[in-house]
């Protein structure tokens, strides 16, 4: 191709473990490729394929993406809007908003909700500032996803975000990767590092995905069982005398407690609970005894009514081995910054934060919070489309609609919470500003780097918000604050002796190896140990210790209906993406396992009609035993906009709250399923 070219590296800042590196490939100064770096030891050249497709697709598509802020004409829902300038939608929306804030406690009836829409640093957290200042009320971010393994890992470590570092893998004898599905949510730590590493891969999933599939071992669970299969393996590994009983008295509190429970907690027990042979509980412990092993704690996991349960169950089993503060140890749920000394006060102060801050409230309570002109008089989302992802869809679609509620949406593309919006609002992506980008599964640092100017009048988030505290009159300095001085900030007080020119030459940083989590053994809680028995969790309504329960198994024919992500969606980011709607197929899909369809009645390609008190969704039939019988598996992520139903599998999702956190209990929905056609 003639032309001179020029190739910009970036980073990956979708919710994903992988961080990747990107070269944007660059002719005459317009893109023309998106790649994956290859020098980026994550991507090795390649993106994932939901990537590979959207980056080249819509995200480069003006005529895809928002590129102009909108005024509705029409009524809500239906997406009818004229165009505005900006001074005039940002006057509009700080009208309002100033009118709803100006009685005493008005500005708590101002909800915003946001969350992985886009993971860079200051497009994610900058506008926080905004809401700080004003006093607006935050759906708590993590409680659609993944608060209870937050919560439950903050009472038994101290903390959830520091787990360990991938590097280690060369020290371990085991990696056991539970409730987590590398495969469509890792797909480069599922093609290189579980690929690479000596250890033996164990995986404990309900559904036999690939990653499943190709491990050493796959226990595959009845959903809600998890707590029967970690108390037995730890009966096996006291059995056996593989306790590491010195590690248990000198940094855990508790041990005690527990390990009168686990005389009962026979493989064969577990077996007649979860549903696999106690040979391969036998065979599990064993593997993850035979020396330092990493503990990989899914998303999945704790996405069900006692996940908080689970995984406090699940610290005590790596502690019953001492797995942790050695190299080729640990439990990994998140890595956050620490370790890179990242610093998040860079990027939302928070000084910014009001005394009187209204309490934030659980995304599972969304839809009631929003029919409510009493409690929400406004609702303002950014990076996020709750019209989607969040559950009781239907009740959420005409809370919506409520004519007197002011809706302001920011977003890339015309989704369906922008459809319902007053003011739509758009943002440019990641290829179109400068910010930074962290992993938190490998310890990269990546720069984001402007690569193109945005389509049209887009703007990024941090750039809408200071427009908009201008609109509002503020004169806090802080809301006016340049990225390039968050970055130089964040980068200053890093442990990277790096400025942000050097870093997007090299694109990325990662701190020297080993990083060795808590090698002090020092964990941030209450008695500095491990609190397998927690009083915390006790004074907050929870058992001191985790319990050996399970879910009951849904009766009356119903099915657990399992919704975890598609390997071509990024939540429901790339659904609009014409090449990933292709992949995705024309309709929605739940699988059946072949005993259940029998059972009833429905073969391959049927119509079936999933229902339950919450709502009821035709889908096509899919037989395959990668789920286990009394399972039913229908990917998330679908737009309901673009389905005939103008619904998606959150239809069926009552909002359960987890055990801890509020947080969304989504896999274990029941559904009831008929054939229909
Ligand atoms: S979504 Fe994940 S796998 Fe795909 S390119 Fe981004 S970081 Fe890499």
């Amino acid at each position: 191709m003639p032309g001179t070219k020029e190739i910009v590296l970036t980073t990956c800042p979708r919710d994903c473990y992988d961080g990747c590196g990107i070269a944007v490939i660059k002719r005459d100064g317009k893109i023309t490729k998106v790649l994956g770096d290859p020098a980026h030891p994550t991507a090795r050249g390649a993106l994932c394929g939901k990537c590979a497709l959207g980056y080249n697709g819509v995200f480069l598509d003006a005529g895809a993406r928002l590129t102009h802020p909108l005024l509705r004409t029409g009524p809500k829902g239906q997406g009818q809007f004229r165009r505005a300038t900006w001074d005039e939608a940002l006057e509009v929306v700080a009208a309002r908003l100033k009118a709803i804030a100006a009685p005493p406690g008005g500005a708590a009836r101002i909800i915003h909700a946001h969350y992985t829409g886009t993971c860079s640093m200051i497009a994610g957290g900058f506008p926080m500032r905004f809401f700080h200042h004003l006093g607006a009320t935050e759906v708590e971010p993590d409680t659609v996803c993944n608060n209870a393994g937050h919560a439950a890992l903050g009472y038994a470590i101290g903390t959830s975000a520091d787990g360990f570092d991938p590097r280690t893998a060369k020290d371990a004898a085991c990696i056991l990767v539970w409730g987590a599905n590398p495969s469509a949510s890792a797909p480069h730590a599922h093609k290189h590092w579980l690929k690479e590493t000596p250890a033996k891969v164990v995986a404990i999933d309900p559904v036999r995905h690939p990653t499943a599939a190709e491990a050493h071992l796959h226990l595959q669970p009845r959903p809600g069982t998890d707590a029967a299969l970690a108390f037995a393996l730890m009966h096996v590994i006291r059995r056996e005398g593989k306790l590491d009983r010195a590690f248990l008295a000198a940094h855990c509190v508790g041990w005690d407690e527990i390990e009168p429970m686990l005389d009962a907690c026979t493989p064969r027990w577990a077996e007649a609970e979860s549903g696999v042979p106690a040979a391969r509980i036998e065979e599990a412990a064993r593997l993850y005894a035979a020396g330092p092993a990493l503990l990989w704690l899914g998303q999945g996991l704790q996405r069900q009514p006692m996940g908080g349960n689970v995984f406090r169950a699940c610290v005590a089993l790596a502690a019953a081995r001492g797995n942790f503060g050695k190299p080729g140890a640990g439990v990994y749920y998140l890595n956050g910054g620490r370790t890179r000394g990242i610093q998040g006060r860079h990027v939302s102060p928070p000084e910014l934060i009001r005394p009187d801050q209204p309490s934030s409230f659980s995304q599972m309570d969304l839809a009631a919070r929003l029919e409510d002109p009493a409690k929400a008089a406004a609702f303002i989302t950014w990076n996020i489309n709750p019209a989607a992802s969040s559950p009781e869809q239907a009740r959420l679609h005409k809370a919506l609609a409520r004519e007197d509620l002011l809706t302001v949406a920011i977003d890339l593309f015309p989704t369906d919470t922008t459809d319902y919006a007053d003011v739509v609002l758009p943002a440019a992506s990641f290829l179109e500003f400068d910010d930074l980008a962290e992993s938190y599964f490998h310890l990269t640092l990546g720069a984001q780097a402007k690569a193109q100017e945005p389509p049209g009048e887009a703007l990024p988030n941090q750039e809408i918000f200071r427009r908009l505290a201008r609109a509002m009159g503020f004169n806090e300095p802080l809301l006016y604050e340049s990225d390039e001085s968050i970055i130089a900030n964040i980068l200053r007080d890093s442990i990277f002796d790096i400025d942000f020119e050097t870093l997007k030459e090299k694109g990325w940083v990662m701190p020297p190896e080993p990083v060795i989590y808590w090698a002090d053994l020092k964990f941030p809680t209450p008695s500095g140990r491990i609190e397998l028995a927690s009083a915390a969790a006790e004074a907050d309504g929870h058992p001191r210790v985790p319990q050996p329960v399970v879910d009951a198994p849904p009766a009356g024919g119903r099915l657990r209906l399992l919704s975890p992500a598609d390997a071509w969606l990024m939540n429901d980011t790339y659904a609009n993406d014409p090449r990933v709607a292709e992949r995705i197929g024309a309709e929605p899909s739940v699988t059946l396992n072949p005993e259940d369809a029998r059972r009833l009645g429905v073969g391959e390609g049927d119509r079936v009609e999933l229902a339950n008190g919450t709502g009821r969704l035709v889908m096509l039939a899919r037989v395959a035993d990668v789920v286990r019988p009394g399972t039913a598996l229908s990917h998330k992520g679908r737009w309901p906009k673009r389905e005939g139903q103008r619904l998606n599998v959150n239809a069926l999702n009552p909002g359960t709250k987890t055990d801890m956190g509020e947080s969304s209990a989504v896999h274990g929905v029941e559904v009831s399923v008929r054939r229909v056609g």
